[in-house]
């Protein structure tokens, strides 16, 4: 299927590595030009010439803090009309919330709800007018089903998934989509991380945990990068323009619910 991008821009934030870096690629093959976001400017420029390798197509590589007014500002600056937005950035720490002050919260807002915010607020007007804007916001599976130990994610995200259900609303007739993508658990460096806390906590092996997980999930198995990177230029495609304001979890159905 064709996507009907060929020629489009987009900005993918936090998009040197994971799942970031997957919808960049999967946006890249269907003749995207992308902007590719994070901090470490070696690893970013290392996985622009990969996908620009990969794909022929044009990748601009943008060493830049999300969470920063100077980063996003940096971002905008080299692409100012974005007609594709994937926000995204690191998720908060785990850990109990007993021992989280003012700062950990915001840290996690700014994050994970106050940045994607901001860069929404900043392209969006540019999409309505031009007719066509694709919005994909990374949220993840704790939206849905919290988990104990990432309260921090649990309540940022939460508050993001709250605002975007009112604006998506607002910008449907301009054909301007916003709809939240939610990882289950997919094999990156970031659920490496978890799982070690999770290990940790528990007074388990790593390997143990790893295996409880994946057995514990239907289809006996982490989600690869690629596969969550499809359904993001899906939703960012021409043919995405009546899903909006939709959380899709993608998780090898590990959510129990009907729906
Ligand atoms: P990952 O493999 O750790 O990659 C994170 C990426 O984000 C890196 O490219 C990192 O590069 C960049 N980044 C982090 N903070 C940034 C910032 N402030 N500004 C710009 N770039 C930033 O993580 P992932 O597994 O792909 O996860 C992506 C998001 O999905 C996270 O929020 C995570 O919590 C959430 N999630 C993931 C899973 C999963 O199973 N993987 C499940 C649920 C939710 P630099 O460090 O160089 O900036």
């Amino acid at each position: 299927m064709d996507f009907g991008l060929r020629d489009r821009t987009a900005i993918v934030c936090a998009a040197s590595m994971g799942l970031g870096r997957s919808c960049a690629a999967a946006l890249a093959v269907e003749g995207v030009k992308v902007v590719i976001v994070a901090r470490r400017r070696e690893v970013l420029e290392r996985t622009a010439a990969e996908i620009r390798s990969a794909t022929g197509a044009e990748i601009v590589a943008v060493a830049a803090d999300v969470t920063a007014k100077e980063g996003r500002d940096t971002i905008l600056a080299t692409c100012p009309d974005p007609d594709i937005l994937v926000n995204n950035a690191g998720g908060p720490p785990p850990g109990d919330f007993r021992n989280w002050d003012r700062d950990a919260w915001i840290k996690a807002l700014d994050a994970n709800m106050l940045a994607p915010i901001e860069l929404m607020k900043s392209t969006i007007d540019g999409m309505i007018a031009r007719r066509f804007g694709r919005i994909v916001n990374i949220t993840s599976h704790a939206v849905k089903a919290p988990v104990a130990i990432l309260g921090l994610s649990n309540g940022a995200r939460s508050g993001l998934t709250g605002f975007v259900a009112g604006l998506a609303r607002a910008t449907a007739e301009h054909n301007v989509t916003i709809n939240n993508l939610l990882p289950g658990t997919f094999d990156t460096d970031r659920l490496k991380s978890n799982l070690q806390a999770l290990a940790n906590s528990s007074k388990r092996s790593l390997e143990e945990v790893t295996q409880q997980i994946k057995s514990s999930n239907p289809s006996r198995r982490f989600g690869h990068p690629d596969e969550f990177g499809a359904a993001c230029a899906f939703l960012c495609s021409a043919h995405a323009g009546y899903i909006t304001g939709q959380n899709i979890l993608i998780d090898g159905g590990a959510f129990p619910g009907t729906f």
